[in-house]
């Protein structure tokens, strides 16, 4: 028994799940669409929060350098609106027809004998109170620090663990797949394995590299190859099995 336990434990596959992140990962940055999104950030940072055009870009930049994503920052640093509400403008407004159905992934994906977990009403502007996170950080003062968001996101921690009870994920055998490092280094400081995609150079601190999603079965094939061992090992067993029938 003991050794049919072991010999279980030989053949269990190394990932048992697989976490995507979305934007320029599971679609590449040349469909335009994650283009789209920051377009349309910056126009409900305009239209709906009235913040000055021209302070715009250095904002996002600041805020996502800060609080893992631009909505995250406006949140912490004092703009109230609803989550729907940024969604319905910003991802509800997409031109979704640039992306084109991609036959190639969704075989891979279909072909994957694993697990897959897909890793993303503005009252009118009252006057409010908002943080001045540029001048902060162009004068960083030692009294003064940056206002905690409520939002949680990559590549802060506390989104990995969430993530990790909702999927009822084991980070030691899931592959995490991403196109931001800053992501995956948090990613793999939580113990996943980590997958860059967008580029066929390996970086340090990441495990993996793909320039493209599509090259997952030539860079990774035990993902594969496990389960037709599994299925070989079935096969003979059962073999085995009815033989002795048969004599
Ligand atoms: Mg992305």
């Amino acid at each position: 028994m003991e050794n049919e336990d072991q010999y279980h434990q030989a053949l269990k596959p190394k990932y048992e799940c697989l976490l995507f992140d979305l934007d320029d990962t599971l679609y590449p940055r040349s469909s335009g669409l994650s283009a789209e999104v920051t377009k349309n950030i910056q126009e409900y940072m305009l239209h709906k929060l009235g913040i000055e055009d021209g302070k715009i870009p250095q904002l996002c930049v600041s805020l996502y350098k800060n609080y893992g994503t631009t909505m995250a920052g406006l949140k912490a640093i004092g703009y109230n609106f609803q989550y729907d509400d940024f969604h319905g403008y910003v991802h509800g407004r997409l031109p979704y027809d640039m992306l084109k159905p991609d036959p190639v992934l969704r075989g891979l994906l279909l072909s994957l004998p694993i697990r897959k977990v897909d890793d993303a009403d503005v009252d009118p502007i009252s006057r409010i109170e908002v943080f001045d996170i540029d001048k902060y950080l162009s004068r960083p003062d030692a009294s003064l620090v940056l206002p905690r968001t409520p939002v949680v996101c990559k590549p802060f921690e506390g989104a990995y663990e969430k993530v990790f009870n909702i999927a009822n994920i084991n980070p030691q055998r899931t592959l995490f797949f991403d196109d931001s490092i800053r992501n995956l280094l948090s990613g793999k400081r939580m113990g996943l394995h980590t997958v860059l995609v967008g580029t066929s150079h390996r970086t340090q601190g990441v495990d993996n590299a793909l320039e493209s999603i599509h090259n997952i079965r030539e860079a990774l094939p035990e993902l594969w190859e496990a389960e037709e061992e599994l299925e070989s090992v079935r096969y003979s067993r059962k073999v085995a099995i009815e033989t002795p029938v048969k004599a």
